[in-house]
């Protein structure tokens, strides 16, 4: 995939997470990795105003190459994630509502459902509360991170990965899905995890046949 299609797709999305409500306003952000480069919405404009020309691209040293506004201020947490994980290529951060009410909590959410277990790789751990846009929250987030695709920023919101933008996006989905479900579970008892080796095995399987077609999208 080419720079300018990478830009296309990043607005294209960035609409899609206002369109199904896991951001307002000009919350949220971003980005995907090209070659040694990331590209990243910029700060403070709104989502159906973004132009390609818009999308920020910068180093992994978080210094702007390109780009005529200032990148999103979770700029640092995007790359620290970048860096240590090769397989992350695009990575969405979003305010949903039923991910945040966990947060708020600093609660992990269990590995309880099937496509959660398939598509976040089990449960999603809270990573510690920093002060937004800050190099502590992207430390606190690497410190909990693994091999999972999502994580939950306390009193915040959550920040999804995947290995194209679609695969990110869905992750957003999925995560905001099993935190409802969790939410709605604990209404009537406690809800029962799945065991470590179910996880595992529905992984497994969403890498190697699910999600082959959409590995280099
Ligand atoms: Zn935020």
């Amino acid at each position: 995939m080419d720079i300018e299609s990478i830009k296309r797709d990043i607005i294209f999305y960035g609409l899609e997470i206002k369109r199904v409500g896991l951001v307002v306003g000009t919350w949220g952000n971003i980005s995907a990795r090209y070659e040694d480069k990331v590209l990243i919405t910029p700060s403070g404009i709104p989502y159906e105003k973004l132009s390609p020309e818009d999308i920020v691209i910068c180093d992994l040293n978080c210094n702007v190459l390109e780009g005529r506004h200032i990148p999103s201020t979770e700029l640092s947490t995007h790359v620290e994630i970048y860096k240590h994980r090769d397989d992350v290529k695009s990575i969405i951060h979003t305010h949903s509502i039923y991910a945040s009410a966990i947060a708020v909590t600093r609660k992990n959410i269990p590995a309880i459902i099937e496509d959660m277990a398939m598509i976040i790789g089990g449960e999603v751990p809270c990573a510690k509360y920093a002060f937004p846009g800050t190099m502590d929250l992207a430390e606190n987030v690497l410190e909990v991170l693994e091999n999972k695709n999502a994580v939950l920023l306390a009193n915040h919101g959550a920040i999804s990965m995947g290995r194209s933008i679609k695969e990110a996006f869905n992750v957003c989905q999925i995560l905001e899905k099993s935190a409802q479900i969790y939410i709605f579970a604990t209404q009537i008892g406690m809800p029962k995890p799945l065991a470590i080796e179910e996880v595992e095995k529905m992984r497994e399987i969403y890498l190697n046949k699910y999600s082959k077609n959409d590995e280099a999208k």
